[in-house]
């Protein structure tokens, strides 16, 4: 009876059956979170416009210009999935907490946002996990240091306002030279690959965890993971397992951008200790 493509809906009843069925034979306690959380959701490339430049004088500019002058370190585009084979949340909250930490403020699609509105990130009043020149951005405009920017397949939206940033001009010529960078640290299915690599193909530095299915020391695995971007100019793949690496990873590309541009000297290129971090969280 199961998987009979010519009755879907008796499929799926049967399935749903079972499951209630066998409800009862579960072993260990079955704990449901009882934490409600609110999120702002649904930036798109348009309302990021109107966010920063307002409604008559729609514009990247203020996003560029704070870039410029280092309040805003970089973007880093933080998506995808939640992935069973981690800790639940752990790896997608404690990266965006370092990057966002780091002045890098964070774009995000994908079925991880929940883990992200869970842990409070999604609003204003999270500015105050930020570091000083990214919260001073975030309270000036009234957004939050993490936008989500919907599901996995918007993530052509990231890549529209990376366009956009090379358009309004003052960080190169290209996508490639934008101090972005992308990750998508617990994916868990094909579809992740194939989007992280149009981001790598379009110029993005793109970092995923878990595992990675190429073989280390291979002409394939150097392509991917060095001479796309050595020999073609365009991003690269990388790999971490741990946040906290990838977060330096991801912020030790955006600073080689922001040197290329020769905008580094706008801010001290130091990542934050451990104790500047309790005295932000503090
Ligand atoms: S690929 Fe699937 S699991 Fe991963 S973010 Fe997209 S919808 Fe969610």
């Amino acid at each position: 009876m199961l998987f009979n493509d010519l009755k879907p809906s008796e499929c799926t009843d049967e399935l749903v059956i079972r499951a209630i069925t066998r409800f009862k034979n579960r072993k260990h306690p079955i704990e449901i979170p009882r934490n409600k959380a609110v999120g702002i959701h649904g930036f798109s490339h348009e309302y990021i416009n109107y966010m920063l430049g307002g409604t008559f004088r729609s514009s990247y500019t203020p996003l560029n210009d704070n870039i410029i002058n280092g309040r805003i370190r970089g973007v880093a585009g933080v998506v995808g999935c939640t992935n069973p084979r981690v800790k639940q949340d752990w790896v997608h909250v404690e990266l965006v907490k370092e990057l966002i930490k780091n002045d890098v403020l964070v774009v995000q699609t994908g079925c991880s946002q929940i883990s992200l509105a869970n842990a409070g990130l999604l609003t204003p009043e999270a500015s105050h996990l930020a570091g000083p020149g990214l919260a001073e951005v975030c309270e000036t405009v009234g957004m939050p240091p993490v936008l989500g920017l919907g599901s996995c397949v918007d993530n052509s939206r990231i890549l529209i306002a990376c366009a956009e940033m090379v358009k309004t001009g003052g960080l190169g010529e290209s996508i490639a030279d934008l101090p972005v960078a992308g990750a998508a640290p617990e994916y868990m299915s094909e579809k992740a690959i194939s989007i992280g690599h149009y981001f790598v193909a379009s110029g993005v530095y793109t970092i995923f965890g878990v595992t990675f299915p190429t073989v280390k020391n291979t002409k394939f695995h150097k392509l991917l993971f060095e001479d796309f971007e050595e020999k073609y100019g365009l991003g690269r793949w990388d790999f971490a397992l741990d946040p906290y690496d990838m977060a330096k990873k991801m912020i030790a590309h955006i600073d080689k951008k922001r040197k290329a541009l020769g905008i580094d000297k706008t801010r001290e290129r130091v990542m934050m200790d451990f104790a500047d971090r309790q005295a932000i969280e503090g």
